[in-house]
């Protein structure tokens, strides 16, 4: 996890800072979203398409109802998308279009084309979510990865999932960016 570039735009600048100060969202109430994770849980371990793409939806909805925004269109789509650049490699998990609210989730990896794992698949799916909230509700049109929009993400993420939430250590780097201190976070 790793934030975007400072914009240099004035308008953009002022967004990416907004969206950084901006650490928590208003939780939903936990059921029937805890439900629907668990029901999501069961259609990945089964494979099964078409109950992830209806918990999916399930899941998407019903915090776009709590958040009174407009439902995503929402796809479910197979094999990761790849990249390979010398050593280093890179897969697309999920992704959400600012013009026309298509959210987009890959079931598969890429290379051994297994069912994404419950936690990485659902925190794509809250990530996405997230995207989808900054476009048509809090007016941030382009949804900037800062450490902001990671705590949003975060806390939503660990809510739905009933885990604890981390508080996420970060570590800057010298052109501005941040990136998550996976040891100091995990250690607490
Ligand atoms: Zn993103």
């Amino acid at each position: 996890m790793k934030t975007d570039k400072l914009p240099k735009a004035r308008l953009e600048k002022e967004e990416y800072s907004r969206s950084e100060q901006l650490l928590r969202l208003a939780l939903p109430p936990a059921e029937p979203l805890r439900e629907y994770a668990i029901e999501l849980k069961e259609a990945l371990a089964n494979e099964d398409r078409k109950a992830i793409l209806s918990t999916s939806k399930l899941l998407l909805n019903t915090l776009s109802d709590y958040f009174e925004v407009e439902h995503p269109k929402t796809k479910i789509l197979s094999v990761r998308p790849r990249e390979v650049h010398g050593d280093w490699e890179f897969q697309t998990f999920g992704d959400y279009d600012t013009e026309t609210a298509v959210l987009r989730l890959w079931m598969r990896t890429a290379i051994q084309k297994k069912t994404s794992a419950y936690g990485t698949f659902l925190n794509t799916l809250v990530h996405e979510f997230c995207h989808h909230l900054d476009v048509v509700s809090l007016d941030m049109p382009n949804t900037f990865h800062t450490k902001g929009f990671y705590e949003r993400v975060g806390e939503l993420y660990h809510h739905i999932q009933n885990t604890p939430a981390k508080k996420i250590v970060w570590q800057r780097y010298s052109d501005g960016t941040y990136a998550v201190d996976w040891a100091k976070t995990m250690r607490g």
